[in-house]
C-alpha cells in the first residue's frame, strides 16, 4: 500500500489536507494523526471493517479494545447507554486532554471496535491537529497508538512510518507529542469509579472532581490475583529490543551497581545503555547514556521516555538499565510503562532484589 506522509504544524493547520485525511476514515481507510499524548492509528469507530484494519495494521490481539475519539460533547451521547454524572464532572474540567473514560456502549458500536466488551473508551484530544481530523472524519474515530503491537508508542511521526509505512493510507506528522504518554483511563461503569490505566491525569486529580476513586490492583503489581480490568493492559508492551533493568535505590548506591554490571557486559563484548537524568548521566560508563530530564521533573521524563527507549533500538543497545523513577503525580504512569518496558526486572539495592 501506499503511504502518504504530511507535515503539519499546529499553529497553521492545512484543511486542504485535513478534509483529505477525514474521507480517508470516511470511506474505510486508516490515517495515523498526531495527538497530545502519543500518536494515534485512526479509523472509523463506527465502521466494524474499519476496526480489522487496525487491528491487522498493528499486528494487535482483537480483544484489546480501541479508544474512540471524538471532538463535541453531544457525540458522546450517540455511542454510549448513558452518561453517568461523574462523567460531565470529570468533561468539565479535563476534557479536551488525556483523560479516557468507560461506559456501557450504544448499539451503533460495532463489537471490532471494543473487542467484544459492552463497554466503550472514549477520550477528548486537545491536540488541535487531531480535533480537525476528527471533525473530518465524521466525529468517531477508533484510535490505538500508532505502534505495532507490543513496541513502544510513537511520540514522533518517525517511529510512526517505521512501524505503519506501507500498511496504512496517509501519515501526518505534527510533531513531538507534548505530554509523551499514553491517556489515563478511568471506568466508570462499576459501583465506584476505578483507574485502569495511570497517566498524565493522576489519581489525585481524579479524586479532586469526584471524590473517592480506587485504582485497578494491576498497575503497579505484576504479581497481584486478577487480570488487569483494561484488557489490553495484560500484554507485553512498550518493550525495547535490548534487556532492559530498573534499579532502585540511593543515588550512589545505584551509579556503583550499574558501572558495575555494565563493566562486566562490555567484556562480553555487549553494547550497552543507562537511562539516567540531567544531574546523574555524566557519572555512567555506558556506550549510551540518556537523561529523561530533572530529577523530580516527573513530566520531563514522561515526555522522552518512549523515544529513549526507541533510539535505543536505533543504536543496537543489548543491554539496558534504568534509574527509578519517583511514583508522585504522573511518575506512578512513568513507573508503570517502564516497568511493563523492563517486563517487571527490577533490583532494589535498599531493600530485596525482585525478579532477578
Ligand atoms: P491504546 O489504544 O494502545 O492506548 O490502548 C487502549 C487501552 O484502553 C488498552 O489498554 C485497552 O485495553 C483499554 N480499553 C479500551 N476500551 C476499554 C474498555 N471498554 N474497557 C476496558 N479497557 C479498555
Ligand atoms: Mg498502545
Amino acid at each position: 500500500m501506499d503511504t502518504k506522509i504530511i507535515r503539519m504544524d499546529e499553529e497553521n493547520i492545512d484543511m486542504q489536507t485535513v478534509k483529505m485525511a477525514g474521507n480517508i476514515i470516511k470511506s474505510g481507510g486508516l490515517v495515523a494523526f498526531p495527538t497530545e499524548t502519543v500518536y494515534g492509528l485512526g479509523g472509523d469507530a463506527l465502521n466494524s471493517s474499519s476496526s480489522k484494519k487496525i487491528y491487522a495494521a498493528k499486528g494487535r490481539p482483537s480483544d484489546n479494545p480501541l479508544i474512540i475519539h471524538i471532538v463535541e460533547m453531544s457525540a458522546l451521547s450517540q455511542i454510549v447507554r448513558k452518561i453517568p454524572k461523574a462523567a460531565y464532572q470529570l468533561a468539565e474540567k479535563y476534557w479536551p486532554g488525556p483523560l479516557t473514560m468507560i461506559f456501557e456502549k450504544a448499539d451503533c458500536v460495532p463489537l471490532e471496535t471494543t473487542g467484544g466488551l459492552n463497554t466503550v473508551a472514549v477520550r477528548m484530544p486537545s491536540n488541535q491537529i487531531a480535533r480537525e481530523f476528527i471533525r473530518e472524519a465524521g466525529g468517531y474515530v477508533a484510535a490505538p497508538s500508532a505502534n505495532r503491537s507490543g513496541r513502544p508508542s510513537p511520540t514522533v511521526a518517525k517511529y510512526v512510518i517505521e512501524d505503519l509505512f506501507g500498511r496504512i493510507d496517509m501519515i501526518i506528522d505534527g510533531g513531538q507529542a507534548d505530554i509523551g504518554l499514553e491517556s489515563t483511563i478511568i471506568d466508570l461503569t462499576g459501583t465506584s469509579p476505578m483507574i485502569l490505566r495511570p497517566g498524565y491525569i493522576t489519581e489525585e486529580m481524579l479524586r479532586q472532581v469526584i471524590g473517592d476513586v480506587e485504582a485497578d490492583q494491576t498497575i503497579m503489581d505484576d504479581h497481584a490475583a486478577q487480570a488487569p480490568k483494561a484488557p489490553g493492559m495484560k500484554y507485553k508492551h512498550y518493550a525495547p529490543k535490548g534487556n532492559l533493568i530498573i534499579v532502585e535505590g540511593e543515588g550512589r548506591q545505584v551509579s556503583t551497581y550499574i558501572n558495575e554490571k555494565l563493566s562486566a557486559f562490555h567484556k562480553e563484548g555487549k553494547r550497552t545503555g543507562v537511562i539516567a537524568t540531567d544531574e546523574t548521566a555524566a557519572g555512567y560508563l555506558a556506550d549510551s547514556v540518556k537523561s529523561a530530564g530533572e530529577q523530580g521533573r516527573e513530566e520531563q521524563t514522561a515526555k522522552c521516555l518512549f523515544r529513549i527507549l526507541r533510539e535505543f533500538d536505533d543504536e543496537g543497545i543489548e543491554i539496558i538499565y534504568a534509574e527509578g523513577f519517583k511514583q508522585k503525580g504522573v511518575g506512578q504512569a512513568v513507573m508503570n510503562r517502564l516497568l511493563k518496558a523492563a517486563g517487571h526486572q527490577v533490583v532494589r539495592l535498599s531493600g530485596e532484589n525482585s525478579s532477578m
